[in-house]
This record gives C-alpha cells, structure tokens and sequence, in this order.
C-alpha cells in the first residue's frame, strides 16, 4: 500500500476541516487533513487566508436561523471533552447580549435581529435568555449606554470562542487518533481508477478514496470544484481597540444594531476584551465595511489580505466605542483583514459533490457550529446520510446550473 493513500483526505484544517479530520480519525478511519499553517503576517502575503485566524468568535444560540443555533447546541456540548481530552481550553464564558431598537422597521436588519424569532429559537433550545428593555439594560452593565428606544436580549451562558485554540485541539485529538496533519495546500485534484489524487503546492501528492472540501469562503476560488456555489466571499475587516486596563472594563459581548432618527449606524459584533498573541488586550469590533469587498479570485483575496484591512473602519469603530462605553478611552485601534463568506439561506452546505467528495462549508456562523458541521460531514464522506435533521436542509446550491 502507498503510505500516502488515505481513505479519506480533508482539505482545509480550519475549523470545519479540523472537526472534519477529528471525528474521522475518532471512528478508526485513516485520515490525513491538509492546510497551511496560519502565515505569521498578513503583509507581503500570498496563498490562501482564512476565516478564523482572530482570538474571538461569540458563540451563542441567538440567531435567526434556527439551524445555526441547533448546530452550535450540538458542538458545544462535546466541547469539555475535547478540552479535557487535549489540555486545550479554547472557550471563555461571556453574557452575549443583541441590542437593538425597540421597534425595528422593515428591511434586512430586521431578518437578522428579529427579537421574537432570536428569544423563540433560544426557548426551543431550552436555552434561558433574557428580554431588558432600556432600564433593564443601564441596570444590568452599568458601563454601558446603548441609544435610547433600544432594548436587549441577554444569553447570560454564552462563550467566546478561540477559533485558533479551537483548531488547535481539533487537530490535536485528531493526532492522537491516528490523523495526519499536513502543512501544503491543495492545487489539483483528478479522480482516476476510483481514486482521487491531489497534488499540493510544494508538488506533493495524495491519493483518497473520499475527499472533503473544507476551504471556507475561499471555497470558488481554489478551483477544485467543477462549476461555482452560491456563495460569495468578502474581504472583512476587524477593528481591533487596545485596552490598556481589561479589569475596568466589565462589559458583555454584544451583537449590535444602533439606528438614531432612523438610521442605521452600526450593525455587527462588539467582543468584550481578548489577550492577543502580541501580549496586549483588545476589544474587538466588526469593521462596518464587512461586505463592501467583494472577493472572486485568489488573486484579489491575497491583495486584500495584503492591504491589512480597510482602515477607513476605524473612525465609525471609535464613534460606536465613544458612545457605548464613555467612560473608557480608546487612543489605540489595528485592523486585521478576514475573510467572510455568506450563502443564499444563510445556511451551511453539507452535501456531496461526486461520488467521491463532500463539501462542508459554513458561511458567517462557522466557529460556533463546527464541530457538528464537521461530524455530518464526517459521516458523509463515509456512508449515507443518517441524521435526524433531513440532509435537505444542507444540500449545496450552485452558482450555475450544470
Ligand atoms: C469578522 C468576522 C467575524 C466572525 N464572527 C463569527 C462569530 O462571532 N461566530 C462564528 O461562529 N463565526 C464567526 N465568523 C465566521 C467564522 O470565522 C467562519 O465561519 C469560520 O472560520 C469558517 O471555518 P471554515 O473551516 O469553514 O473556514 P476557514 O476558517 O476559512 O478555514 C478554511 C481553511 O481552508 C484552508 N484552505 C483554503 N483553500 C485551501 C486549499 N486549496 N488547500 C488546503 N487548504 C485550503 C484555508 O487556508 C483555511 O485554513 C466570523 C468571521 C469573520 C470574518
């Protein structure tokens, strides 16, 4: 036998592709997932990029797509496990708290942040959350001053999520049961004799009998899939204000949407302070550009990454950090570029492609919901589909018909 045939390989070793390689190698299959590591810079970049590289992601079940919080309910409870399993935590408890205006108007903020749908889908969860309405709010996070005519929804048992610890200890299990772990990324692939060679960028190769596409939003760009999927992929950026104090700083992680007469200012996620890699706190912000880039080639994804983000975000950044926290300064503010992808149902696709590849693909919600994205996918690329939830629900849809 070839010592490089696999019976499955995943390609992508983010957070679906680690959970993917995870729950293959946990079932006795042999695996190897191939990704790069994650480049120390963005600058002078080149090659693919990623979703997950940050310290933050919220993980919580006030979505509006049920299914979203139906998955995370389901990665979440084996995560003690896996932290027990590998020493790595990769979870910090946070109140997530959505703040929005009393009485939204139509349009497509209103799909996102319907308060009766979000406080719903978390009741069918059983999951306890809380409705504040604006002095509830000022009572409960003192630091905080949201506009007026502007309510809350409070998960009190929330996370932030680490997605680099995250991946860290989905590889890390998957080591250790058995599952290659391989630093290349994936050129080429050719199905010949029942088989499907991959060839990587360094020129090596691979043979599988089941592939799973894990490659995020750059998913169009690698060129390993015969015709497009409807799913359009964004340069993002995060806006990144150093806190200098993180202990004065008591406040919630908050998925916010500000309007004053009318209009809208903001919209997107406030992360309560991280420890980054670079040894300093920072609170984290989604840049008010997410969707403004979009991206097609892999060309453009590296020029964006190479921009480092799109500055222009951090003077909104400031305004909504001025209101909302007036008590506390920001002088400091970096910006780090992601990649951001979204899918028409705002749904994840897991489904198969050919007889011989799986897709796993999650679009705006994939850190929180990995883990159960990566067993469906797990337990397609070795059989029929045989969960609960009708595999309808996850079934791809394609830019082109065929
Ligand atoms: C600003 C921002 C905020 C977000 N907030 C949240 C949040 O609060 N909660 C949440 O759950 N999610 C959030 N997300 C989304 C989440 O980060 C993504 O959904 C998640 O990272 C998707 O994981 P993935 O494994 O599918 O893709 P990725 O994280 O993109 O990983 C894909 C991997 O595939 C690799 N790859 C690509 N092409 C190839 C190839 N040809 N060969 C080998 N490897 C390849 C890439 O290098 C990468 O490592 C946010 C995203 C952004 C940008």
């Amino acid at each position: 036998m070839q010592t490089n045939h696999h019976e499955v390989v995943v390609v992508g070793a983010g957070p679906i592709g680690s959970a993917t390689a995870r729950h293959l190698a946990e079932q006795g299959v042999d695996v190897a997932v191939i990704g790069p590591e994650e480049p120390a810079s963005p600058e002078g970049h080149a090659g693919t990029w990623a979703g997950y590289y940050d310290e933050g992601r919220l993980c919580h079940v006030l979505e509006v797509p049920l299914m979203t919080s139906m998955l995370t309910m389901r990665s979440l409870r084996r995560f003690d496990a896996l932290r027990t399993r590998t020493g790595i935590g990769f979870t910090t408890p946070t109140h997530s708290v959505t703040v929005l205006p009393e009485n939204l108007g139509p349009g497509s903020a209103a799909t996102w942040f319907d308060r009766r749908v979000l406080a719903a889908n978390a009741r069918d969860l059983g999951v306890v959350v809380h409705e504040l309405d604006e002095e509830g709010l000022r009572a409960a996070y003192p630091d905080l001053r949201v506009e007026p005519g502007h309510v809350a929804l409070v998960q009190p048992d929330a996370y932030i999520l680490n997605p680099r610890a995250l991946v860290r200890a989905q590889l890390a299990a998957a080591r250790q049961d058995g599952a290659h772990v391989v630093r290349d990324e994936v050129n080429t692939t050719e199905t010949r004799g029942g088989r499907v060679r991959l060839t990587g960028r360094t020129g090596a190769t691979w043979t599988a009998d089941q592939v799973v596409l894990a490659t995020g939003a750059a998913t169009n760009m690698t060129g390993l899939l015969a015709r497009p999927l409807a799913l359009s992929a964004f340069g993002a950026t995060v806006v990144l204000a150093e806190v200098e104090d993180p202990g004065s700083l008591d406040m919630p992680t908050m998925m916010m949407l500000k309007y004053r007469d009318g209009a809208r200012l903001y919209g997107g996620i406030v992360m309560a302070p991280r420890p980054y890699p670079d040894g300093r706190w920072y609170l984290k912000l989604a840049g008010t550009s997410l969707l403004d880039t979009p991206l097609e080639t892999a060309e453009q994804t590296a020029a964006w990454v190479r921009s480092g983000g799109n500055r222009a975000d951090i003077p909104e950044a400031a305004a909504v950090l001025r209101d909302l926290l007036p008590h506390h300064e920001f002088t400091t503010f970096r910006t780090r570029p992601c990649l951001v992808a979204s899918t028409p149902g705002d749904r994840p696709y897991i489904d198969r492609v050919d007889e011989h590849t799986v897709l796993a693909v999650e679009a705006e919600r994939g850190a929180m919901s990995a883990d159960e994205i990566g067993r469906l996918a797990a337990m397609l690329a070795r059989g029929p589909w045989t969960d609960t939830i009708p595999h309808e629900v996850f079934q791809a849809e394609w830019a082109e018909p065929v």
